[in-house]
């Protein structure tokens, strides 16, 4: 079925909120702004993503390492890293409204500090200000005083945890260059222009990994990590014609960048950035040296060479990968005459693997229904729902993206077989009692 895309993002923010993905942070006293809190399906969809990460970053190979480094880090690593100086976004006010805007925002007329300029919220001519540059890091105290000399900032990325310790990584883990450091946490960005539900939200987690090259070699590694982070994203399930690459042009390279390329996905309100790969040269560990004063060179025996690694990362956002699922599986269909919604997720993504129902509450149905329930539990997590018309149970567990409908009916009491039903297709196929846990378990595992 066509929908205007707006309104899918509207049906998809609402059936997160009904069925428990995704609600607003602090709904009951107005919401807080880009800020989201994750339901009980939301919060298993977003581990499932975060496992997934893991699994393919870091157990799956011998040359990535993880880390859960602190999100309040030593205020020197901010100077170093360039986002006390350089982390910014060029703001206007409105002297009037003391409304304050991106000096970019397309909703401004004329220029902002000019009598021509007009607020886009009153309507006053000449109220806004000159743009001035406002910091996206937010800032607290460490200790008991409010005073310049106690700021510490809540992390806007977790790579900077990375580089301080890549040392001790290092040393501890055995590692040799080349290798990698992944690490899964929060970030903090006060971000001017918010919005688009949890695409671009003030506190997100994001999923980074540095890798660590010999220079020269790095070029090379930047297109290898390229194929395989996009061929993660595809193996999520997502629509492949709307995945692509986005290179960075000279004028869009971040200061520390030699190269860059996106990941981009075609949500219903257009192309956008779900994670950044890029080639970051020496920047990072240069300037921690510089400011540390500690040496953070390499030194690779077999060539009997020092030298300092280059790095190539890979980003992405734990949010935008769970909101890009998300629109991806979101779809309705005419059923009989009736609409069908549907989120058609990856089973190794969906929150719940299988819903159980006994047919009728009676003729020992339940407790048949029940003892398989506890049985398919104690292995995925499950849903067990014995109210209202069979009908209305499937529909319930297709909007929750639940893969597999077991139904104990009639024929289970003679031959101990279930309704196994398919949420993709509907169709129905028979399955012993005790063959039903193996039965998910071969299609929802990871792969
Ligand atoms: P954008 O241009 O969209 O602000 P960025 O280029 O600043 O993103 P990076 O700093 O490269 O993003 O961050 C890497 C990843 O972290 C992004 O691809 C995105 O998935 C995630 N991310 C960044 N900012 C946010 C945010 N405010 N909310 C949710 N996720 C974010």
């Amino acid at each position: 079925m066509v929908m205007a895309d707006t309104t899918l993002m509207d049906k998809l923010v609402s059936l997160c909120k009904r069925r428990g993905f995704v609600f607003q942070s602090s709904e009951i006293y107005g919401g807080l702004g880009s800020v989201w809190d994750y339901g009980p399906l939301g919060v298993e969809l977003k581990k499932n993503v975060k496992d997934r990460w893991w699994r393919a970053m870091v157990h799956a190979r011998d040359d990535i390492e993880g880390l859960d480094a602190a999100i309040l880090m030593h205020p020197r690593v901010w100077e170093a890293s360039g986002h006390v100086a350089g982390f910014t976004d060029p703001l206007v006010d409105c002297r009037q409204c003391k409304n304050r805007f991106r000096a970019d925002d397309p909703r401004i007329k004329g220029t902002p500090g000019q009598p021509d300029a007009q607020c886009p919220v009153c309507g006053s001519k000449g109220t806004l200000t000159e743009p001035r540059l406002f910091n996206l890091m937010f800032k607290t105290f460490m200790g008991p005083v409010e005073e310049q000399a106690a700021v510490v900032y809540l992390r806007p990325e977790t790579a900077q945890g990375i580089y301080v310790n890549y040392l001790n990584v290092l040393q501890s883990s055995r590692q040799k260059i080349p290798f990698g450091i992944a690490q899964i946490g929060k970030a903090f960005r006060n971000e001017i222009t918010p919005g688009n539900f949890i695409f671009r939200t003030r506190e997100f987690e994001q999923m980074e990994m540095q890798f660590f090259v010999k220079p020269g070699t790095d070029a090379e590694w930047f297109e290898r990590w390229r194929e395989w982070r996009m061929e993660w994203h595809r193996d999520l399930g997502l629509t492949p014609s709307r995945l692509r690459w986005h290179q960075h042009g000279p004028d869009e390279l971040a200061h520390y960048a030699r190269a860059a390329f996106d990941v981009e996905y075609e949500f219903p309100f257009g192309w956008q950035e779900i994670e950044g790969i890029h080639n970051r040269g020496d920047f990072d560990l240069g300037r921690h040296q510089e400011f540390s004063g500690k040496k953070l060179d390499y030194f690779e025996q077999a060539a009997n060479e020092r030298f300092l690694p280059y790095i190539v990362e890979t980003s992405a956002g734990a949010d935008r990968v769970a909101l890009t699922i998300l629109a991806d599986a979101y779809r309705e269909e005419q059923v009989e005459g009736e609409t069908r919604v549907v989120l058609g997720l990856h089973p190794a993504l969906a929150p719940i693997k299988a819903g159980v129902f006994p047919l009728v509450k009676k003729d020992g149905m339940p407790e048949l229904a029940t003892s398989l329930y506890h049985d398919v539990k104690r292995r995925f997590p499950s849903f067990y729902d014995d109210s209202g018309a069979i009908g209305r149970r499937y529909r319930r567990m297709d909007e929750a993206g639940t893969p597999f409908g077991i139904t104990v009916d009639g024929e289970t009491l003679t031959d101990r077989t279930v309704t196994v039903r398919q949420r993709d297709s509907m169709q129905q196929e028979r399955v012993a009692m005790d063959r039903v846990a193996d039965y998910i378990g071969e299609r929802v595992s990871g792969e």
